[in-house]
């Protein structure tokens, strides 16, 4: 199926209330367009500077999502453009973003990303220190920083269950501050497990080789 199939499926599929981000990571320019033609405008990237490239050369009404781990001396190069953060995982991250995005007069959307595979390799905050940190005031501290979500991936593995098992974790835990931190944004699902995700109440689903083809 072509890249237009795939999007215009993806689109039929999902329901309204899910987003879709088309991740398109190590993908040409000329994929991408093939996805802005068939209507999407959402796009993912997880290197700073091939968001930026790419950011550069393609229209203007693309929303570009950062969905990979971001180094904090990289943060200033996407904060003029950038529309969401998924992987805000440590306090350090959102102290630059928020003197960043000061500095352009922006306040820029986050998701917290919270660490929910068993995997010792995945990024994201400890569901408890994520938890601490959502019932605290903390994050008065970056006013230029908008928390309105959370992000997670699950561990990479055949087991069901266990993807099942860390979905519900973070929903639960979307849904216990949703009302009190004004949460909006339920990041969860990629390629392998965007149903399960979807069954487990998330609101984004980040999608890269189903749309585009497997990466090298
Ligand atoms: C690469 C990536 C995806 C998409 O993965 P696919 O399996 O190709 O759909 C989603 N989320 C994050 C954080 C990624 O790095």
């Amino acid at each position: 199926m072509s890249i237009k199939e795939n999007i215009i499926q993806f689109q039929k599929e999902i329901p309204d209330k899910v987003t879709l981000v088309a991740v398109s990571k190590t993908k040409p320019i000329s994929d991408l367009q093939e996805a802005y033609d068939s209507g999407q405008r959402i796009f993912g990237e997880n290197k700073v500077q091939e968001m930026s490239e790419k950011w550069e050369q393609l229209p203007k009404d693309i929303q570009w999502h950062m969905i990979g781990h971001v180094q904090t001396n990289k943060v200033k190069q996407m904060v003029e453009y950038v529309s969401l953060i998924h992987s805000a995982d440590r306090l350090k991250l959102f102290k630059e973003i928020n003197k960043q995005a000061a500095q352009v007069d922006r306040t820029i959307d986050v998701l917290l990303q919270v660490k929910i595979a068993q995997e010792e390799s995945k990024y994201g905050m400890p569901i408890q220190e994520a938890t601490a940190l959502l019932d605290g005031n903390q994050l008065d501290n970056y006013p230029n920083v908008r928390v309105v979500g959370l992000m997670g991936m699950a561990s990479f593995t055949d087991d069901t269950n266990q993807v099942d098992t860390e979905f519900k974790m973070l929903e639960s835990l979307f849904i216990r501050f949703r009302e009190s931190k004004n949460l909006k944004i339920l990041s969860m699902g990629m390629s392998g497990d965007y149903e399960l995700a979807i069954e487990n109440g998330s609101t984004m689903i980040r999608v890269g080789s189903a749309i585009f083809g497997s990466r090298k």
